[in-house]
C-alpha cells in the first residue's frame, strides 16, 4: 500500500483518487478551491462524447469510445442524472458536405455508431434545424458532472481516503530510493509541508506551472481558451430537442458552437474559443498580468496566433456581439435571434501548446520517479475520465516498481 497525494478534484483527479483508493492504497486528494470541481469540470457542456472526432488509434479516440460506456455505467450505478440521447452534426451548406463525410469516415474508423441522414430524416429528429445533410451519432449523452465528481470523492472517502479543500500545492520533490531507505515525494502546500509515497497531478488549467514547480521540465505550456455560453430562453428552448452540432471547421481546434440540452433541461450555447487573459479568467475583466506574460512569452502563442488570425477574430467578434453569437447557432437553427440568448457561465479551457505553435492534439502523461503529471487533458477527458484514470495508475504503478513488486 502507498500514500498518494493527488492534486485537484476535478473528474481527472477524482477518478484517479477513486481507483486508487478502491485497490486499497491511502490517498489524500488536495485542491485550492473551497468546492470541488470548480473549474473545468464544473463548467464544460456537460456532453458524453462518442468518439467521433478524434484521429483513429489515439489516446482520445479510444479512451472516450470506452470511456463514454464506463462513464455511463458508473453514473447510472451512482444515481448521477445521465442519457445517452445521441446528436445531430449538420452540414448547412454544400461547402460543409465533404467535411461531414469525412467525419462519417471516421466515425467508421472509430467504431462510433454514426448513420448519414438526408435534410427529411435529420428535421424528424430535429424539426428546426437547417440542414443540407446530416449524420446521427447514437452513442453521444448528457450528464451531471459536478453529480459524477460527487460520487467519485464520496468513494474516495468510503475507502478510507480524504479529501482536503482549500489547500494549494507549492512544490513537491523526489527524494529518490536508497540502498536501504525508501523514497519519497516531499509536497509544499499553502498550509503544511506534506510526505507521500507518490504525488500524481490533475491541475487542469495550472499542470505545466505546477509540473515545473515539481522538478519536471513540461514540453509543452498550458494556454487558456475561453469558452462562453449562452442559455436560450424557455421558449427558443423549445426549437430544440437534443444536441445538435456544427461541422467543425478543420482549421480550428474546438467543435464550433452547438446547442446542447443539458441533464437539467436547459438548451446551453456555445462554447465559442477566445484567449483567456487569466488561466481562470472567465470574462474578459479578469486579467491576470502574470499569466499574460507567461502566455506571450511563450512563443508557441504567438505562432498559433499567426495561423489562425481569420477564425480567431471571428470568435472575439462572437465573444463581444450577442448578435454574432446568434448568427452562428442561426446557421443550426435559424429561429434563434439574440433575444433568445440569456448569458451563462463560461469555462475555460486548458490547452497545450507546443514551443512550435502546435496544439497538443492528445492527452498528455508525463512521469518522473514516484509523480504522474496530466499535461493535456482537454475534450473529451471528462467523457474518458475513468479510462485515463487506469492509464495514469499503470504510469503511476511503473514508477514505483519496489513496493509495487513486493
Ligand atoms: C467550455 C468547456 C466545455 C467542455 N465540454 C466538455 C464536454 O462536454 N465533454 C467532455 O468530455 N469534456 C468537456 N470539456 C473538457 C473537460 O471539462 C475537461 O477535459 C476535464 O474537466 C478536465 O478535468 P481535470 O480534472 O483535468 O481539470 P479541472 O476540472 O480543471 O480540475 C483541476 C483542479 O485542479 C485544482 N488545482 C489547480 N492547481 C492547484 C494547486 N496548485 N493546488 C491544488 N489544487 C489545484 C483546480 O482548483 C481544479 O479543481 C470541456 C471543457 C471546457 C472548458
Amino acid at each position: 500500500m502507498s500514500h498518494v497525494l493527488v492534486v485537484g478534484s476535478g473528474i481527472v483527479g477524482l477518478a484517479v483518487a477513486a481507483r486508487l483508493a478502491a485497490r486499497g492504497d491511502q490517498v489524500t486528494v488536495l485542491d485550492k478551491e473551497d468546492g470541488l470541481a470548480l473549474h473545468q469540470t464544473g463548467r464544460n457542456s456537460g456532453v458524453v462524447h462518442s468518439g467521433l472526432y478524434y484521429p483513429p488509434g489515439s489516446l482520445k479516440a479510444t479512451m472516450a469510445a470506452a470511456g463514454t460506456r464506463s462513464l455511463t455505467a458508473y453514473a447510472r450505478e451512482r444515481g448521477v442524472p445521465v442519457e445517452i440521447c445521441g446528436k445531430l452534426v449538420v452540414a448547412t451548406s454544400e461547402r460543409e458536405l465533404p467535411g461531414l463525410e469525412k467525419l462519417a469516415d471516421r466515425a467508421v474508423a472509430n467504431g462510433v455508431p454514426a448513420r448519414r441522414l438526408t435534410p427529411a430524416e435529420a428535421r424528424e429528429y430535429e424539426p428546426h434545424v437547417r440542414a443540407v445533410g446530416a449524420l446521427r451519432v447514437e452513442s453521444t449523452g448528457i450528464v451531471d458532472y459536478p453529480g459524477v465528481c460527487r460520487a467519485l470523492a464520496a468513494d474516495v472517502e468510503a475507502a478510507g481516503g480524504s479529501v482536503v479543500l482549500g489547500e494549494e500545492v507549492l512544490a513537491a520533490r523526489t527524494v529518490p530510493d536508497r540502498p536501504g531507505a525508501r523514497g519519497r515525494v516531499e509536497v509544499r502546500t499553502d498550509k503544511a509541508d506534506r510526505e507521500v509515497d507518490a504525488l500524481v497531478v490533475c491541475a487542469g488549467l495550472h499542470a505545466d506551472r505546477i509540473a515545473r514547480a515539481c522538478g519536471l521540465e513540461p514540453e509543452a505550456r498550458i494556454v487558456p481558451f475561453r469558452g462562453e455560453y449562452f442559455e436560450l430562453t424557455p421558449e427558443a428552448g423549445e426549437q430544440v430537442r437534443g444536441l445538435i452540432y456544427p461541422v467543425p471547421d478543420p482549421r480550428f481546434p474546438f467543435l464550433g458552437v452547438h446547442l446542447t440540452r443539458g441533464i437539467e433541461g436547459h438548451v446551453h450555447a456555445g462554447p465559442n474559443a477566445v484567449l483567456a487573459l487569466a488561466r481562470e479568467g472567465y470574462t474578459w475583466r479578469d486579467v491576470s498580468p502574470g499569466d499574460m506574460a507567461d502566455a506571450l512569452g511563450w512563443p508557441g502563442l504567438w505562432r498559433l496566433a499567426a495561423r489562425n488570425l481569420v477564425p480567431g477574430a471571428a470568435e472575439v467578434g462572437r465573444s463581444l456581439s450577442t448578435h454574432a453569437f446568434a448568427r452562428s447557432l442561426s446557421r443550426l437553427v435559424p429561429g434563434i435571434t439574440a433575444g433568445d440568448l440569456v448569458p451563462a457561465p463560461a469555462g475555460v479551457r486548458a490547452q497545450a501548446l507546443r514551443r512550435d505553435g502546435g496544439l497538443v492534439d492528445d492527452f498528455l502523461v508525463q512521469t518522473t520517479a514516484r509523480q504522474v503529471h496530466v499535461l493535456n487533458a482537454p475534450s473529451p477527458a471528462a467523457t474518458a475520465s475513468l479510462e485515463i484514470a487506469r492509464h495514469i495508475v499503470e504510469q503511476l504503478d511503473a514508477t514505483l516498481p519496489l513496493e509495487h513488486a513486493a
